[in-house]
């Protein structure tokens, strides 16, 4: 075996190349003694929604409360139903249901591994309060006729774009706007491994309504608009200075981070169109894809074999996700979801991040055609 060293992410050589201005800010954070909700958190935020072109972001503690708090601010309540995707991860739907609202899953498409609207319309009835769809991978579902669907039966759209920041999304009327900031509220994390990451934990909510802005800026803060005056129920869920520190500073290297990513997929799908038994991931017309995962489908029941493989020539790989939603234990029900079921035995997440040197992509992709070539 070569002597290799291939991760799934590589946060600590992004690090090593922004290390200087990044441990300039965070010192001197400390030393202004503004632990959280400091000056630069109003800065990044503004930044963000500069970026994003929404009118409001409230960043909050993670992205698992910005669904929460979404739902909150939406004033749902218990037994009111949601319909999110199956094939997410786990706080899509664990947001709505510690609240006590009932989750109701819909089904992806096998290809963009996205829901679409004919996927919702069906589980739609009249306790439906709110659509939640997931820009699953980084790829943006098709929204339009998403938003026609919600403006129709009166719903509510939640977009979680934790895996998604910096995707854009063409309407067909030629507008361009970044997901996120489609629906009547948009989340996102910045969990480490996110496209945008931080060196904890951290979220935000995006949203052009004022009204609904301003609600959730006093959810994240107790309820309250005026210190020790407590409007309405409210929770803690603050960024703290440090992380948006290193989220000021990581935004303004996003894109490119980003085009990396972009660039290692079309590698990748090069490499794969030749392979009959490997299904690259489709990108709609409509859609940009920032490939917060690459994530494939392997045929004939040899995924697990491959995994297997890559491990042994020492190449990580990822299963997201195993199990879906709807099989999980607290969320268990008899619903089938034909598509959802098939992806969680034939999907695998290869390496990419901002820092896989050419070398070890050559290396995976040559290690997974030998596979194919081996008849395995
Ligand atoms: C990461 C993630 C979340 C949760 O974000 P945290 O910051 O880890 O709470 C929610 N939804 C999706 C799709 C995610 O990938």
């Amino acid at each position: 075996m070569k002597n290799i060293n291939i991760n799934m992410v590589d946060l600590m050589g992004q690090y090593s190349k922004i290390k200087n201005e990044i441990d300039r800010n965070i010192i001197s954070s400390i030393e202004s003694g503004r632990f959280v909700n400091g000056p630069i958190v109003k800065e990044f935020s503004e930044n963000l929604s500069d970026y994003l072109n929404v009118k409001n972001v409230i960043p909050c503690a993670n992205g698992t409360d910005a669904l929460q708090i979404s739902f909150m601010a939406l004033d749902l309540k218990k037994g009111d139903e949601i319909i999110c995707p199956s094939w997410t991860y786990i706080a899509t739907a664990e947001a709505a249901a510690i609240l006590g609202l009932k989750v109701v899953f819909c089904d992806v498409d096998l290809e963009t591994f996205n829901t679409r609207a004919d996927l919702i319309e069906p589980h739609i009835n009249k306790r439906t309060k709110a659509i939640v769809p997931v820009h699953l991978y980084g790829q943006s579902c098709d929204m339009a006729p998403i938003i026609k669907l919600a403006k129709k039966h009166d719903l509510k759209i939640i977009e979680d774009n934790a895996q998604a920041i910096g995707c854009k999304y063409a309407f067909p009327n030629g507008d361009i706007k970044f997901t996120g900031t489609l629906g009547h509220i948009g989340t996102t994390s910045f969990y480490p491994s996110k496209n945008l990451g931080c060196y904890g934990d951290g979220g935000a909510i995006f949203t052009n309504d004022d009204f609904l802005a301003e609600k959730l800026r006093m959810i994240v803060n107790h309820g309250e608009k005026t210190k020790y005056h407590h409007e309405i129920v409210g929770c803690n869920s603050r960024l703290d200075s440090i992380q948006a520190e290193i989220l000021n500073i990581k935004l303004k290297y996003l894109e490119e981070y980003n085009s990396n990513r972009k660039i290692m997929a079309k590698n990748y799908n090069l490499a794969f169109n030749e392979i009959d038994l490997i299904k690259t991931p489709k990108v709609n017309l409509n859609s940009d894809h920032v490939y917060h995962q690459y994530t494939i489908r392997v045929l004939n029941g040899k995924r697990d074999k491959l995994k297997e493989y890559l491990s042994k020539n020492g190449i990580p790989s990822m299963i997201y996700y195993p199990i879906p939603i709807h099989k999980q234990k607290p969320y268990r029900n008899n619903e089938i979801l034909k598509n959802t079921d098939l992806l969680s035995y034939e999907v695998i997440s290869l390496p990419i991040h901002t820092e896989l040197e050419n070398s070890n992509q050559d290396y995976i992709i040559e290690i997974i055609k030998q596979f194919f070539d081996e008849k395995n």
